[in-house]
């Protein structure tokens, strides 16, 4: 009896968390595919950071090798994004062209870098940091020594101007509200973090909106909307969009181990916005929010948060508790 299809689209931590859960779980029930965006296989990209800082080497930060995925019987293809979703023909579209077939499809996407839409945004030196690939870029411009600016004081840019103080860059963070991880710190919390980052040599600017990034061809300097400059020579946006733009039916379910909830926001019947948030490795869990009018779904899910949960070896769409 032939097996049914599932494609995995996403080849991140969750993506890969799923995958180990299922295999173990229910072992040869599906012919698995995988799709990463990504030349790499899933690695552990919360230790980007100590790689940039030199203090683990990227061998460090490899999950699975690719030898695992060929013994548990599971195609994995990396460097090409799933670039469209066919839910009538059930198949997704890669990026070379070659289509894919599923039965059942995973979405495992995760959040992306982004480039905030400031004047001089695409000049050379500014980047984003999320990826390996970041890393190497990263790493090249750290090696001229130059100061950096990195904008966004959320975890992702705290994590970055550390990762950069470490190797020796007179790091400026620059961050829009009064104090660091605002989301997640109270106002002492916060405090309390800006004085521990600024004792690892980075300077904090708080209240500090970027105006504009300045330079002929490369970074030269950041311009604060206060009239401040700040010369340097790496930009390193520290922002994401949580998701990234899919079509969604029925037949489309987010992985996202959470540990608040995954939502999706409705663009018309078919296309979705999905979110995915934190990483949360012990909570195996598919979930998103399904804002769109696909009657495919549930009832008591559409529209509102819902995950999908591995009940046995079959996958249960429910509404999130609480
Ligand atoms: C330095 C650093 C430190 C962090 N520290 C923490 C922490 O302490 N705690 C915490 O909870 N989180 C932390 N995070 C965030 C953490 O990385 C994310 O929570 C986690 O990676 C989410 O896993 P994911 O698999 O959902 O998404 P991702 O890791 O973003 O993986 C999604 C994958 O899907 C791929 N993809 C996207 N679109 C497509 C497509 N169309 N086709 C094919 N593939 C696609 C992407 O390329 C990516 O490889 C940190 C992040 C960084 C960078």
């Amino acid at each position: 009896m032939s097996r049914e299809r599932l494609v995995v689209v996403g080849n991140g931590m969750a993506g890969l968390r799923f995958l180990e859960e299922l295999l173990r779980r229910a072992p040869g029930k599906f012919e698995v595919a995988v799709v990463g965006a990504e030349p790499e296989p899933a690695y552990n990209r919360v230790l980007l950071s100590s790689l940039l800082a030199g203090d683990i080497a990227s061998a460090d930060v490899q999950m699975r090798p690719r030898e695992w995925y060929a013994e548990h019987g599971v195609t994995l293809v990396t460097g090409q994004p799933a670039t469209a979703i066919d839910v009538v023909g059930k198949t997704v579209q890669l990026s070379s062209g070659q289509p894919l077939a599923f039965d059942k499809l995973l979405l495992a996407i995760g959040s992306e870098a982004i480039r905030l839409p400031l004047p001089g945004r695409d000049l050379a030196g500014v980047m984003t940091f999320r990826s390996l690939a970041d890393i190497e870029g990263l790493e090249q411009a750290a090696s001229t020594g130059a100061p950096a600016v990195v904008i966004g004081g959320g975890l992702l840019g705290i994590e970055a101007a550390y990762g950069l103080a470490r190797r020796g860059i007179r790091v400026t963070l620059v961050h829009l509200m009064d104090r660091l991880m605002e989301r997640q710190l109270d106002a002492e919390g916060g405090r309390l973090l800006a004085d521990a980052i600024e004792a690892k040599g980075v300077r904090v600017l708080l209240g500090a909106e970027t105006g504009a990034i300045r330079g002929s061809s490369a970074v030269e300097a950041v311009e604060l909307k206060d009239g401040r400059v700040l010369p340097c020579g790496l930009v390193v946006m520290a922002a994401v969009n949580f998701g990234a733009e899919v079509i969604a039916d029925g037949h489309i379910h987010v992985y996202a181990p959470l540990r608040g909830r995954a939502i999706a926001g409705a663009r018309g019947n078919t296309a979705a916005r999905i979110f995915s948030t934190c990483m949360e490795p012990q909570l195996v869990a598919i979930a998103g929010t399904y804002r769109t009018t696909d009657t495919a779904l549930p009832a008591d899910v559409l529209g509102k948060p819902a995950q999908v949960r591995l009940d046995g070896d079959t996958l249960v769409v429910e509404p999130l508790p609480g």
